[in-house]
């Protein structure tokens, strides 16, 4: 295929704004005494956010009892349950389709992939996609939320400590996802983001326990939530560290996104993130033929069964119109 150079795109509005921590007015990183951006000193300057910080810190604990509940059941589970959380409700819903609107579907299906979004136990559809949205504008440049210039450990997790959220939050979202704010299911449905967690722990904890007793209990509940959520976590966060370091480049992109085969293997084709970055839009992410790309297929799959349309392909031009 041919090699094509242009400059990365947001597919939301990617004004600059004077709000410092919803979008900085500096184009180009300002290198500060400490050697991080604004947006870090920002971030870090609001202080820790417990709420967040604590819940990430009690799913990985919880992931340490997984190797002493083993169980061939609960390992499956953890495998089908990942694909779930971290392939259907992010990469599909959370990202294509939510984010960066690269297909359409029925309404009930947008909302029930929005709910199973909320399992990845990465927060609400809502403050999710701003905190992408935002990425896209700034992306590895000053006003970017998790930029490996910022540190390896910073992109990955750390920046997450600093979240925002309350009032803030939510003129963060209204800046970044009107669209999505606006919306009174979606809303809804964020209500329901730490409900579901103790929803789908009761159910695994019961299912296990009538199958096999307190042991299988505990071990689908070790397994399929907590080890899980842990694993579908650092699978999303590698697509912003790794997938911004290391691997090569279909694009010369104004980032420092990557192509990254084994971030695209444990994420169903994010990993491909610099030929993501090059087209924001494009539901395809894998554009050469041996860039594995599953959250497409399931796509291409939806298509074919009537359930998704209007799939934004750069072949068809109507990336090329968006940006151009
Ligand atoms: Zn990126
Ligand atoms: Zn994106």
């Amino acid at each position: 295929m041919s090699i094509v150079t242009r400059p990365t795109a947001s597919p939301a509005s990617d004004k600059p704004t004077q709000h410092p921590r919803h979008g900085t007015p500096h184009a180009h990183p300002s290198p500060s005494p400490t050697g991080v951006s604004q947006e870090r000193q920002l971030r870090e300057s609001g202080g820790v956010h417990w709420p967040t910080t604590l819940w990430l810190l009690l799913l990985h604990v919880g992931a340490l009892a997984a190797p002493f509940f083993f169980s061939w059941s609960g390992l499956i589970l953890t495998l089908v349950l990942h694909w779930v959380a971290g392939g259907i409700g992010v990469c599909l819903g959370y990202h294509r389709l939510l984010t960066h609107d690269s297909f359409r579907t029925y309404r009930p299906i947008k909302l029930f992939i929005a709910w199973v979004g909320g399992f990845a136990g990465e927060g609400t559809a809502i403050d999710w996609v701003a905190n992408h949205r935002k990425h896209h504008a700034f992306s590895d440049k000053e006003g970017d939320p998790h930029s490996p210039h910022d540190g390896g450990f910073w992109s990955h997790a750390g920046w997450l400590a600093y979240s925002i959220h309350g009032k803030e939050g939510q003129e963060h979202a209204q800046h970044w996802a009107p669209d999505l704010a606006n919306d009174r299911g979606l809303r809804m449905i964020g209500y329901l983001f730490l409900p579901t967690q103790f929803l789908v722990g009761a159910v695994l904890l019961a299912a296990g326990y009538s199958f096999g007793g307190w042991y299988l209990g505990l071990s689908w509940l070790a397994w399929g939530l907590f080890l899980r959520l842990t694993f579908v976590l650092h699978s999303t966060w590698f697509v912003n560290s790794a997938s911004h370091m290391w691997g090569y480049r279909n694009y010369e992109t104004t980032d420092d996104s990557r192509n990254n085969w084994w971030v695209a293997l444990l994420t169903y084709g994010e990993g491909w993130h610099n030929n993501h970055h090059a087209y924001p839009r494009m539901a395809k992410h894998g554009h050469r033929w041996w860039e594995l790309d599953v959250t497409f297929l399931t796509i291409h799959l939806m298509q074919r069964l009537g359930l998704a349309w209007d799939v934004v392909d750069y072949k068809n031009q109507r990336e090329k119109r968006k940006n151009d």
